[in-house]
């Protein structure tokens, strides 16, 4: 993701950091679009939020991506970024921006947690464009799915197909409405 920053004028960037605020994002991730001085980020981020912004590393790893619940809804996400990025001209932050928002449409219209922050979000994107995470197919559905690239393999099956036992059924219920969000999602992305 390229930064925008030369060419975003102060108030483009004041509407971007504050935009970047209301839907979760860490101090890092405004610090990485805009020029704006740190102080005038907290401060920024005081206003709209209500409290201080979190201190510290952003503690994300890859591994978080492919874990059985999070792998549902990143899978979501990442499915409508790129639908985004192949069928518009809306690129980088604000490719994220809309995506991001498509994703909290499609869970609150299922009834679903909100399992992908913002910044999660954001650092998914940096992982697939540096090769750490790929999208694969499921063998069985044929839904695209988030993997390691370490891992990739031609006979993949994701984890709605092949649900761990361990996971609950009020949690295999909730991915399958992730699922089905999955494939609307795409199709209403059209729309952007
Ligand atoms: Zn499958």
């Amino acid at each position: 993701m390229k930064k925008a920053k030369s060419v975003l004028s102060e108030g483009k960037q004041i509407q971007l950091a504050t935009e970047l605020v209301r839907l979760g994002a860490r101090l890092q991730v405004l610090e990485a679009y805009t020029t704006l001085s740190r102080e005038r980020l907290v401060r920024l981020y005081k206003e709209v939020k209500g409290m201080s912004p979190p201190k510290g590393m952003l503690p994300y790893s890859e591994d978080w991506f492919t874990g059985w619940q999070p792998n549902m809804h990143s899978s979501l996400f990442i499915n409508i970024y790129d639908y985004i990025v192949r069928h518009t001209n809306v690129r980088d932050i604000d490719a994220l921006i809309k995506s991001y928002q498509l994703y909290l449409e499609h869970i609150e219209a299922n009834h679903l947690q909100r399992i992908l922050s913002f910044t999660r979000a954001w650092t998914l994107i940096r992982f697939v464009e540096s090769g750490v995470l790929s999208t694969t197919s499921c063998v069985q559905c044929d839904g695209n799915f988030l993997v390691h690239s370490l891992d990739i393999q031609s006979n993949h099956v994701c984890g709605l197909c092949h649900v761990p036992s361990r996971a609950g059924k009020t949690k295999r219920a909730a991915a399958r409405k992730a699922k089905e969000a999955q494939l609307v999602a795409a199709r209403e992305a059209c729309a952007v």
